[in-house]
């Protein structure tokens, strides 16, 4: 088990979350004021865990439209398909492009769905002020920030799908209501990352509570 420790928060120093500049604030007091650009100070992100759930409850449900509706309407003289997520996969999977059907697959479903889970696991085990493995969670948190960077895969997916539909003769690609069902997804998730504080993961091995 991790040794409780010393946080800076319970020595009373306060990092300012815009410029970054440490200072000492009392710990049971009024708003304070960074003394440097006059950012209002907190020792944690305000209200973190509200807001991460917030977001990651809507990008559940955003999740259910962005897999049932229609993703991609393609036509060409002789056929048209109107496909969701899903069935464009096991589409592209049973003409042959396994290669195609298996990134749209990890990027589009699986991603999404890693991503979310991770992030309720975090929030859950925060709010339980669990002790259980700190490194690992904090691990998972980084990874989480790093994915979200290349979010945008995603949607390079559905362009590269686009790409190859329009290569073919007088094929048209149009997106349908999933897609924008989906960017939500993409850009809550990205949000509630942010809005996560990963130093909630330590303060149950503080040997005080860590208040505002
Ligand atoms: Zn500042």
């Amino acid at each position: 088990m991790t040794r409780k420790t010393d946080s800076a928060a319970v020595q009373g120093l306060c990092s300012c979350h815009v410029c970054r500049l440490v200072s000492r604030r009392p710990r049971f007091s009024t708003p304070a004021h960074c003394p440097r650009c006059g950012a209002a100070l907190h020792f944690r992100k305000p209200r973190s865990l509200e807001r991460c759930w917030a977001l990651v409850i809507s990008a559940y449900i955003l999740y259910i439209p962005a897999n049932t509706l229609i993703m991609m309407e393609t036509g060409s003289l002789i056929t048209y398909r109107k496909d969701t997520i899903v069935s464009g996969v096991v589409h592209l999977w049973k003409t042959g492009s396994w290669m195609i059907a298996t990134i749209v697959f990890i990027a589009s479903v699986a991603i999404p769905l890693l991503k979310l889970f991770s992030l309720t696991l975090l929030l859950i085990s925060v709010q339980r002020r669990s002790i259980w493995h700190p490194m690992q969670r904090t691990g998972l948190y980084r990874l989480l920030e790093g994915v979200g960077r290349w979010s945008m895969l995603d949607i390079y997916v559905v362009t590269l799908l686009a790409a190859l539909v329009q290569m073919g003769s007088m094929a048209t690609v149009k997106a349908g209501p999933a897609a924008i069902a989906f960017g939500a997804v993409v850009v809550l998730t990205m949000f509630a990352t942010m809005q996560f504080d990963p130093r909630l993961i330590w303060d149950p091995l503080q040997k005080e509570d860590i208040h505002d």
